[in-house]
């Protein structure tokens, strides 16, 4: 039986965060005492170079690969299965994932699917396999996803037109890289975007109902490295100090989720993502300030502690309520600053709304929301971030004008 007074951690077995990370994979492939890798990654990522900047190390040590690179965004059954197949093909030993959420989620399959063996479908839900999946390492190239850190990934099933979600222990990465130097090239509305989603991902986690000393400590010090550093990592990509913080903040906020919960921003974004495929940190971008506000009477201390934590603002002496407000309004502000689009710049439809409100509350990441929220309440979250959206364009026509 569950004993309530443990709290079990998850994290990757080993990380490395900073400048030159990459180099140092032959030394951890040793301890895993592994021999040939299937490296999965993107076209996109091929064509920028990235997996070249992995493969010339792989080829300095020796290392025996084979590249599969036609993962794609929101991977499918098919693309795992494609994978799978190359890897026991090639009889590879371990995966090296390159990429976003997409090719480090089709590894993670591709891991349980090596030592469990059946179906990936088999697999939907928590704790579904047995065995330790074959060793992973997992190298992000966004500064969002928090993807090599937890042990979730989510395969879409085609045929039924689901997203299968798992949650296992066993593919969890052996080893997870956060290196600046894989993130220069990141073009600023997705450096944007992705930095707003580790934003929301330690906002989240920090006002959840299931957060610890853990998941607080890394979720409050993530916020702070996003007010300080994503206009910078946005505006001016190659300044290395600006990405290498994002690399933290990232990595500490997928620990904090991780280790607690998330809430009705994503619960909300997931909708607008399956409906107009709007990109998940944009989602996230839109509904943050909104979600907040809602939240805001029941989680006033630790909305103001977000405020606290921000870097350029003084808010000391200021009482809870309004430091909480000044929380919501620098978020506000730096969405703006770095271009987030506005829900009605989306091809999002008011008529949709009701359909989203009831989806939202089946997802389960509602359920982590700290006050529970009914259908009229997200049917008015969505209204406000897209009224609002609207007044605000009208006031920067007409201080343009
Ligand atoms: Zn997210």
């Amino acid at each position: 039986m569950k004993n309530n007074n443990i709290t079990e951690l998850f994290q990757p077995a080993h990380t490395l965060i900073g400048q030159g990370s990459i180099k140092e994979i032959p030394r951890f492939m040793n301890s895993a005492g592994v021999h040939k890798a299937l490296v999965v990654t993107d076209k996109g990522l091929q064509k920028l170079g990235t997996v070249k900047l992995v493969a010339d190390v792989l080829d300095d040590n020796n290392v025996p690969y084979v590249v599969y690179d036609k993962v794609e965004p929101n991977p499918s059954v098919r693309i795992v299965n494609e994978a799978f197949d190359l890897y026991k093909k090639e009889s590879a030993d371990f995966l090296v994932a390159i990429g976003g959420g997409s090719p480090i989620d089709v590894a993670k399959a591709v891991s349980i699917l090596a030592t469990n063996g059946g179906d990936i479908r088999d697999y939907c839900g928590v704790a579904k396999s047995s065995k330790p999946g074959a060793p992973i390492i997992a190298i992000n190239t966004t500064a969002g996803t928090g993807s090599e850190v937890t042990r979730a990934y989510v395969v879409t099933d085609e045929e039924k037109k689901i997203k299968m979600v798992m949650v296992d222990n066993n593919c969890m990465a052996f080893l997870a890289i956060d290196d600046p130097d894989l993130m220069v090239g990141m073009p600023p509305a997705l450096t944007a975007a992705t930095g707003m989603d580790a934003l929301t991902h330690a906002v989240e986690a920090f006002l959840c109902n299931v957060h610890t000393p853990f998941s607080d400590g890394a979720a409050i010090e993530a916020i702070r490295l996003v007010s300080k550093s994503l206009r910078r990592a946005t505006d001016y990509g190659r300044d290395i100090q600006a990405r290498t913080d994002m690399c933290w903040a990232e990595y500490l906020a997928g620990l904090a989720f991780s280790n607690s919960g998330l809430g009705l921003v994503h619960a909300i974004a997931h909708q607008l993502g399956g409906m107009y495929h709007t990109p998940h940190g944009v989602a996230n971008a839109i509904l943050l300030p909104f979600v907040m506000e809602f939240n805001l009477p029941y989680r006033t201390a630790r909305i103001a502690r977000i405020g606290h934590a921000w870097f350029d603002d003084d808010t000391e002496g200021l009482a809870d309520v309004e430091a909480a407000k000044h929380a919501i309004e620098n978020i506000r502000k730096l969405s703006k600053d770095i271009k987030i689009p506005h829900l009605c710049d989306t091809p999002f439809d008011p008529k949709d709304v009701p359909v989203m409100a009831e989806n939202a509350l089946k997802d389960a990441t509602a359920a982590n929301n700290y006050v529970k929220a009914t259908k009229q309440d997200v049917e008015a979250i969505l209204m406000n971030a897209y009224t609002w959206g609207i007044a605000e364009k009208v006031k920067d026509e007409i201080k343009n004008l």
